[in-house]
């Protein structure tokens, strides 16, 4: 008899990783095969093709097929569009990893953190049919063979996050789980060099506390929004949602049982009316997903919270109202499990809560009745000559709204722009160029539907007009975003030690000494008169003002002279106009740094 190979273990080994199914799996059994190979996952711009040459047999092949086919397309520039770039991404949920994987396929050195230690959210997310297309073409379906088998159109947080996890792994980008962005730290100079960008961690110690970076991409969800980005609060009327996971047991019963894609109120009179007579519960809306566990996401009305012992008292702020210290968990999960038991027809047989990462039933509350939003999806710092493009995606960018299911969709779509962001700043763009075409198509991301996105999956790239039918990418001016750099810079100054915000105050101190009418303690109220900014710029330009015929009780002439003389002259985008600075309380803080901030860079160099 022909004696059989003996099997060779690193094909067990990609085995492993393939179907781990926890982070810390992933990661283990990962390392487990670089060792074996003997491939270096640090060396990002060979890992991937030395990974290939190493393990080249029938499953990982057609593993590679699909990968290679993602990174031929024109926009990586055979993976050396972004290969100067480093990039840090902060948070590994779907739409940070994500972006890792197109960081990685433009050829950038990607450096991915994660504070928590396990993915361990069983909610489920809808997705978009481009999402499922994008998935399919990073083979989700060989990590996970359930994959939007048949008519599904979801999967759960944790198993996408786990499919991205292991192509983020594959395409060279190193991930630490378990450790935490708490902030930036600055170039320093040490006599000799400046250094780059990096990022202040916890544990403070962490060896990813070295990387130097010129790209940082928050992905951290709703709650995180680095320093610097504004967000506008979107307040609705009061939405409670509620979200519960039962377990499967994948038996035929339950598999017979129909999902339910998204019931409202509106649509189907009679299901709610049935549903609040026989249970007291009242929603307006319902949604049931068949995943790893039976998940339900409902909104629910305050009234029958407050009437079934859900919510102990009214109160009119929805945050005091869905407090841990107001909902009463035992009859929360009560009217969670007849919620679910009702509008399944009563057809699931053992209604038994999955447990969360804490151990606790999975059932949980949530106020969808304000969201957020940023104001920009980019800036750009810079420091010591040290430029830094920053940018948001997914839930901290827009929060979604989850019974319409647009977490994800949305967040994927913001992830290729600013992948295509990255691209044009590691092509060499002008700062204030990628910055105004970023934010050009960041207006459209909140109006996106499946309707009116670009039907053409197999087209779809980072490119946004591939996506997007009829976009402007320059609907916004390059002139319109200056101050996305300059606030940043501004920013720098107020969130900095004492002693450059002082810096700044002090030059314009030293160059309005002298002029009648003015002293300068501050940078807000001591501007008021218009008086200080007159003397500033007669100081550089005294052509430019006649500071003698100014009345110091005219202040809106004179802020309005300062300004126009500095937008017409110096090229100085106005604050605000002149009456505005006295119809405020007092000069608002960070627009007089960054104003002031432009002057002194204007004048800088230019002797008086
Ligand atoms: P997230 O998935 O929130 O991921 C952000 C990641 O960043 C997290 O893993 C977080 O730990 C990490 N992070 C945050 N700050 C830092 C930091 N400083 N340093 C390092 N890492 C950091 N959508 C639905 O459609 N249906 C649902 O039922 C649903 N349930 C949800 C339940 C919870 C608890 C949360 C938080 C979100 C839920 N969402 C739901 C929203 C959905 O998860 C997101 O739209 C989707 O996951 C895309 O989000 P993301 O990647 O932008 O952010």
């Amino acid at each position: 008899m022909p004696q059989e190979d003996a099997p060779d273990p690193s094909h067990a080994a990609f085995d492993c990783f393939v179907q781990a199914q926890t982070c810390k799996d992933v990661l283990q059994s990962f390392s487990a095969l670089c060792r074996l190979l003997d491939v270096d996952p640090q060396d990002h711009r060979c890992f991937y093709p030395k990974l290939k040459e190493r393990l080249n047999y029938w499953k990982a092949k057609a593993l590679w097929a699909k990968l290679d086919k993602r990174a031929a397309h024109p926009d990586y520039g055979q993976g050396q569009a972004c290969v100067g770039n480093k990039c840090l991404v902060l948070g590994a949920g779907p739409c940070g990893l994500r972006t890792s994987i197109e960081l990685a396929l433009l050829g950038a050195k990607v450096v991915l953190l994660e504070k928590r230690e396990t993915f361990s959210r069983n909610n489920v997310l809808h997705l978009w049919p481009y999402t499922i297309h994008d998935l399919r073409g990073l083979a989700a379906k060989k990590f996970y063979g359930r994959f939007c088998s048949g008519s599904l159109d979801h999967i759960s947080i944790r198993q996408l996050q786990l499919i991205l996890l292991k192509v983020v792994l594959l395409l060279g980008v190193e991930v630490h789980i378990g450790v935490e962005y708490k902030g930036l730290v600055e170039p320093q100079s040490n006599g000799k060099e400046i250094t780059g960008w990096r990022a202040q961690l916890s544990p403070v110690d962490h060896p990813a506390g070295s990387f130097q970076f010129d790209v940082l991409i928050s992905a951290g969800g709703g709650r995180f929004v680095p320093a610097g980005f504004r967000r506008k609060e979107l307040r609705g009327k009061l939405a409670i949602g509620i979200t519960a996971n039962f377990i499967n047991h994948h038996t035929a019963t339950e598999a017979q049982v129909a999902e339910i894609s998204g019931v409202a109120r509106i649509y189907n009179q009679k299901f709610f009316q049935d549903l609040h007579t026989e249970t007291g519960i009242d929603l307006e809306n319902i949604v049931y997903y068949k995943d790893d566990t039976h998940y339900f996401v409902m909104t629910a009305k305050k009234k029958s919270l407050l009437n079934t012992g859900v919510l102990k008292q009214d109160h009119s702020n929805a945050e005091t109202l869905l407090s841990p210290a107001n909902v009463d968990q035992e009859a929360l999960l009560r009217y969670a499990h007849d919620a679910a038991h009702f509008s399944t027809g009563r057809r699931l047989p053992h209604l038994e809560f999955a447990c969360d990462h804490t151990g606790r039933p999975d059932v949980a509350v949530f106020d969808f009745t304000c969201m957020y939003r940023a104001e920009n999806a980019s800036m750009v710092r810079e420091r010591r000559g040290k430029k830094l493009l920053v940018g948001l995606v997914g839930d901290c960018l827009v929060e979604p709204f989850w019974p319409l299911g647009t977490g994800v969709a949305r967040g994927f779509l913001a992830a290729f722009d600013a992948a295509w962001m990255v691209r044009r700043w590691g092509l060499g763009a002008n700062p204030v160029d990628v910055l105004a075409e970023r934010e050009s198509v960041y207006q459209l991301l909140s109006q996106t539907t499946p309707e009116n996105t670009s039907k053409n999956y197999n087209a779809y790239s980072i490119n946004p007009t591939t996506r997007y039918p009829n976009i402007n990418l320059g609907s916004i001016k390059a002139s319109q975003v200056t101050a996305l750099w300059l606030i940043a810079m501004a920013m720098v100054f107020i969130s900095d030690s004492f002693g450059r915000y002082e810096d700044l105050l002090s030059w314009c101190q030293n160059q309005t000494a002298g002029y009648k009418g003015v002293a300068v303690t501050d940078l807000t109220e001591s501007w008021r008169s218009g008086l200080a900014l007159c003397a500033l710029i007669h100081h550089f330009r005294p052509k430019l003002i006649d500071f003698d015929s100014l009345d110091k009780h005219n202040s809106a002439h004179n802020n309005q002279l300062a300004f126009d003389v500095a937008e017409k002259e110096l090229g100085i985008s106005p604050i605000m106009s002149g009456g505005d600075m006295l119809a405020q309380g007092q000069p608002d803080r960070l627009s007089m740094v960054l104003y002031l901030t432009q002057l002194y860079n204007s004048f800088m160099g230019t002797a008086p």
